[in-house]
């Protein structure tokens, strides 16, 4: 049985850097599906600006039509704050037979120590660490530290060893962040290109973001 991808975020709104990199690693990994899991109230960070729905609602748009991308609401069901480690356990006895790999922008991994429960998190995952721009893979500190005990270059690994393995992976770089894309559709400016058009369509209707993007 392969591993599973578990990819969380905001995705407030999910855009291409997000999907490609997705891909990639399912590919590179030889992952058996990857599962997106927005988050409800993210414990780290400001509150998002779409609504849960509509952010799950645009998740399910953006993977629609392709098997191995599905869609996991867990997180927006819960009425607690939306910690990795309590997701991975309810997802460890929903799959109790194969090893879970969290996958992880570079800037998420950095404070990945100020996480909660993070050593508990790498007893019931791997994790998976995407490069992303305007990033760098830590060279000291205790990051560094845990890096130098826990990662692994082999993808075997990820598939023999049940968790606990840190695996960082280049991944086309790709320079968009929902961030940004709030902010230029804000402005009045069309995403199209930077995120998939099933996404735009549901931006242009609902206006969540402000702006007025023409249909
Ligand atoms: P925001 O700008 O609102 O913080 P974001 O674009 O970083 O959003 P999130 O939903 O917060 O998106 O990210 C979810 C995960 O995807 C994180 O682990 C993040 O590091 C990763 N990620 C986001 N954008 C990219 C990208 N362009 N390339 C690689 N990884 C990315």
């Amino acid at each position: 049985m392969r591993p599973i991808g578990i990819f969380g975020g905001t995705f407030d709104p999910i855009h291409y850097g997000h999907l490609r990199t997705a891909s990639e690693l399912l590919q590179a990994l030889d992952l058996s599906e990857i599962l997106f899991i927005p988050c409800g109230d993210p414990p780290h960070r400001f509150s998002p600006t779409a609504s849960s729905d509509l952010r799950l609602c645009m998740v399910a748009a953006a993977v629609k039509g392709y098997q191995r991308f599905l869609v996991d609401d867990r997180e927006l069901r819960r009425d607690a704050s939306s910690y990795s480690v309590d997701t991975l356990r309810s997802l460890k006895s929903d799959y109790q037979d194969r090893s879970l790999c969290l996958l992880v922008g570079m800037d998420s991994f950095l404070n990945f120590q100020e996480w909660h429960q993070w050593s508990e998190i790498l007893k019931l995952s791997h994790i998976i660490v995407a490069h992303r721009p305007g990033w760098k893979i830590p060279v000291a500190g205790k990051l560094e530290e845990l890096m130098s005990e826990r990662s692994t270059h082999r993808a075997e690994d990820l598939h023999e060893r049940r968790s606990g393995c840190i695996h960082v992976r280049s991944v086309t770089q790709l320079e968009i962040s929902s961030t940004e894309l709030r902010s230029l559709i804000k402005a009045g400016l069309d995403p199209k290109y930077l995120v998939p058009d099933a996404v735009r369509d549901i931006i242009a209707e609902t206006e969540c973001y402000g702006g007025d993007i023409q249909a």
